[in-house]
This record gives C-alpha cells, sequence and structure tokens, in this order.
C-alpha cells in the first residue's frame, strides 16, 4: 500500500506514536476515516439532490448542475477510498500493536522507522522486547 501524504492530522506511525502515543494515533486515524466517511455520504446526498432538480430549469442550470454532479461525485470516490485507505491502515497497525513475547497491548515505545519499506522498529515498554510494525 502506497503511503499516505504528509499532513498534520494524520502523521506516519513513527512519527504519530512520538508525539501523541500509539492510542491517540490510532483514535485521530479513526477519526480521520469517518469524518472522510460522512463527506461520503454528505456527497451521496448532493448527487441524490442534484438529480431531483435537473428536471425543469434552463439549458445553463442543467450544464452548472452537470458540473456539480461531477465535482459532487469525484469528491466523494476521494472520500470513500481516503476512508477505506485510513481505516484499513489502522486496523493493520492495530492488529500488530500487540507485544509478541508479553502480549501488552499498544505499550511500546517506537525506536527505528523504514518509511521506504512502510516498517517501524518498536520496542515494548512492559518487557523490552523487540519487534517490527507493517505498515
Ligand atoms: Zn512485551
Amino acid at each position: 500500500m502506497a503511503a499516505p501524504p504528509r499532513n498534520p492530522f494524520n502523521p506516519p506511525l513513527a512519527e504519530g506514536v512520538r508525539r501523541y502515543g500509539f492510542r491517540k494515533w490510532y483514535e485521530r486515524e479513526l477519526l480521520s476515516s469517518h469524518a472522510h466517511l460522512l463527506l461520503t455520504l454528505l456527497c451521496a446526498i448532493a448527487l441524490i439532490g442534484m438529480l431531483e432538480v435537473f428536471h425543469g430549469g434552463s439549458l445553463g442550470e442543467k450544464l452548472l448542475d452537470v458540473l456539480l454532479f461531477i465535482a459532487s461525485a469525484a469528491i466523494g470516490l476521494w472520500s470513500l477510498r481516503r476512508y477505506l485507505y485510513l481505516l484499513m491502515h489502522a486496523e493493520e497497525v492495530a492488529n500488530q500493536a500487540n507485544c509478541p513475547a508479553c502480549g501488552a497491548y499498544a505499550r511500546f515505545e517506537v525506536v527505528d522507522e523504514d518509511r521506504r519499506r512502510g516498517r517501524t522498529g518498536v520496542r515494548c515498554r512492559a518487557c523490552r522486547h523487540e519487534w517490527s510494525i507493517e505498515s
């Protein structure tokens, strides 16, 4: 999976864990993904509304309606894709957040990061075991 573009709301795992801790990072990823789902739903409502008003109106109004329809569809598809990406990514990382040695969940610190391979090296705070999280 391609690395997401850098933005202040969804930092990569290593940066997010250093800045907020894993639980907060995970929470932010889920909140952000559900905000995109909400945007997708609003776009779907806008599309239905535009179909309703398409009947009647002048040629210029119909043309504007078609342009807005295309824009809403594009934004809706983008936000749906972003929703699915953020959700799947957060779940994929959360499934690897248990320490393989002692089973402690989300109690780790970042030791190194290989962004090209999407691999983050982490160390358990309970037993000091090291493993890597792929994302
Ligand atoms: Zn451990």
